[in-house]
């Protein structure tokens, strides 16, 4: 299979549904650096950047050379009571493990370990799967949902705010590893930047141009091509089923939010991490932890984690409950504010998952058992399901129901 050169404008002008809200447009012929926004909702319709498929391989062989190394080498070290700690990845999910609870341990795995990892396999795979005429349409569809759930760059600034909390005990020093996991963490990030799924479809399936009257063609959201569905329904190009609207997407969407909104209470009640001192007791809640860090004057690191851990799953869930409640009562006030807050939390939301890897670290760090050891509190399971049920609940909503709800109200889209 041939891959094209990065600067060659796309085959023909086609048309192309929205996939936010649903509104239907004739794409020109691009650029392949060239990027596109919908005209009625202002959503990235063409990504734009693109690296070729050859280069993003010599970047997945670099990450999963520098991947042995980064994981089990001590990322930081201490001197804590005359001994010596070491930190490493996975010694911190190995003590979160086996001290706290193996359900939130698996959480930070995933995201720092498991998915990173199928990134770099999967881009091998469609390298050379394509050259064996292999199926790639299961990976393309699944590297299009990792992407959120890559998040190396939010650990690394994890172990900045650990060791800071760390500071108050122990001399620190960096670690052998420290070096090779930047490294691939920006490696990884240059991937996440240049992976053009659209136009890898494109490129490995390419579509002909669907015949008929343009107003009838829908848009399947997992490859995002906008044709006509086959006998049984499904998109022609990826045979995921592609109906108008997901269905069952408000329900689903509330299952989680109302869940996230329960757990958010205990997640913010119970203690997240307990600290034993001199054969004593100290807990701290997500809150009182960023009141500590402020007042010991680490006040831009208290921010961080403020928002990282409080203000964003808040605003998070208000943002979410005015969507469907607007979707219910066909409410169209302030609409583009809220979708363009929806987008910002969106993009910030998976930094939620801050303070769970601080956590993980500051438990393989500072456990010198009897006389200062740190663990984790009942709430750091329920912060780190809440956190994933809204990530979740963002992606079963279906955003053209709110803009169905709208146009309802607004017969004509002249918005
Ligand atoms: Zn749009
Ligand atoms: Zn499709």
């Amino acid at each position: 299979m041939k891959i094209r050169t990065m600067s060659g404008p796309l085959p023909h002008p086609r048309y192309q549904r929205c996939s936010e809200c649903d509104y239907l447009f004739t794409l020109p012929a691009l650029r392949r650096t060239q990027t596109a926004h919908c005209p009625r909702c202002n959503s990235k319709v063409e990504k734009g950047k693109v690296c070729s498929l050859p280069r993003l391989i010599v970047i997945a062989i670099s990450i999963l050379v520098l991947m042995p190394f980064a994981y089990t080498e001590p990322l930081i070290s201490i001197r804590l009571l005359g001994t010596r700690i070491n930190a490493s990845l996975f010694e911190g999910i190995w003590q979160m493990s086996s001290q706290g609870s193996p359900l939130t341990a698996s959480m930070v795995a995933f995201c720092t370990v498991g998915a990173p990892l199928t990134l770099a396999c999967s881009i091998l795979y469609l390298h050379f799967g394509s050259k064996l005429g292999m199926n790639l349409k299961p990976v393309l569809l699944m590297l299009d949902r990792l992407k959120d759930w890559v998040m190396l760059d939010i650990y690394l600034i994890g172990m900045g705010v650990a060791c800071i909390k760390v500071k108050e005990y122990a001399d620190i020093d960096t670690g052998p590893a420290l070096v090779a996991y930047i490294m691939m963490t920006l490696l990884v990030t240059l991937t996440l930047i240049n992976l053009n799924i659209e136009q890898l479809w494109d490129e490995f399936y390419p579509q002909r141009r669907p015949k008929g009257v343009p107003e009838s063609l829908v848009l399947c959201l997992a490859c995002k091509f906008t044709g006509h569905p086959d006998a049984r329904g499904r998109c022609p190009r990826c045979h995921v089923p592609m109906p108008l609207r997901y269905k069952h997407s408000l329900q689903k969407t509330w299952a989680a939010l109302i869940s996230a909104m329960v757990l958010l209470i205990p997640a913010n009640v119970l203690p997240i991490s307990i600290i034993y001192a001199n054969g004593q007791q100290l807990k701290d809640t997500i809150f009182s932890g960023v009141v500590s860090l402020a007042t010991s004057g680490n006040v831009p690191i208290a921010a961080i984690v403020f928002i990282a851990s409080v203000l964003v799953p808040f605003t998070k869930v208000i943002v979410l409950l005015t969507l469907l409640l607007s979707i219910h009562f066909k409410a169209h006030q302030g609409l583009k504010t809220r979708i363009r807050l929806l987008r910002l939390v969106t993009w910030i939301g998976r930094w939620s998952m801050l303070d769970l890897f601080v956590i993980s670290l500051m438990m393989s760090l500072v456990n010198r058992d009897q006389l200062l050891a740190f663990t984790m509190g009942p709430a750091a399971f329920y912060f780190g399901s809440a956190v994933i049920l809204t990530i979740l609940a963002v992606e079963w909503l279906d955003s053209r129901l709110i803009w169905d709800a709208h146009a309802t109200r607004h017969t004509e889209y002249t918005d």
